[in-house]
């Protein structure tokens, strides 16, 4: 493992040196005291390993992710809009997160809060790895109100 200055790692990483700080206080980077070249200490952060991401950009794809994956099982638009995890192209016959299997799938402008399949909902807010996040996705449904 290869051990470099808070500089360093925010110049290597592309993160500021405040998130820096703040990740190897939260765990999210490794970081010990090391004596530095003048005889004082000083935070080295571990390099982590390639592929390693940015919690919270990962935080901020997830919530999009819930936000925008809302789609019709009918053309009328009518009683529920419901959550698919994927959309290929190559997808024929989706099937939602509740179960429920369409023939084809309409976009979903601004939905109401009632518009939303309530066991999409639910299955959708048990993945949300927060309370803020989980604060966040309801804030944006409720965003509307009732029709
Ligand atoms: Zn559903």
């Amino acid at each position: 493992m290869e051990k470099v200055s808070i500089q360093e790692a925010s110049r290597r990483l592309n993160l500021s040196q405040t998130s820096i700080r703040e990740y190897a206080r939260k765990g999210d980077l490794k970081a010990s005291k090391e004596p530095g070249p003048n005889g004082r200490s000083m935070w080295m952060i571990e390099l982590p390993e390639e592929g390693w991401e940015d919690p919270t950009k990962v935080i901020y794809m997830e919530l999009q992710k819930s936000f925008s994956h809302w789609w019709w099982p009918t053309g009328e638009r009518s009683g529920y809009a419901h959550y698919v995890d994927n959309v290929g192209i190559e997808e024929t016959v989706p099937e939602f997160l509740c179960g429920l299997i369409s023939a084809n799938i309409w976009v979903t402008k601004e939905l109401y809060k009632d518009e939303y399949c309530p066991e999409c909902v639910e299955k959708v807010e048990s993945a949300l790895a927060s309370d803020e996040l989980l604060e966040r996705f309801r804030n944006h449904r409720n965003r509307l109100g009732q029709r």
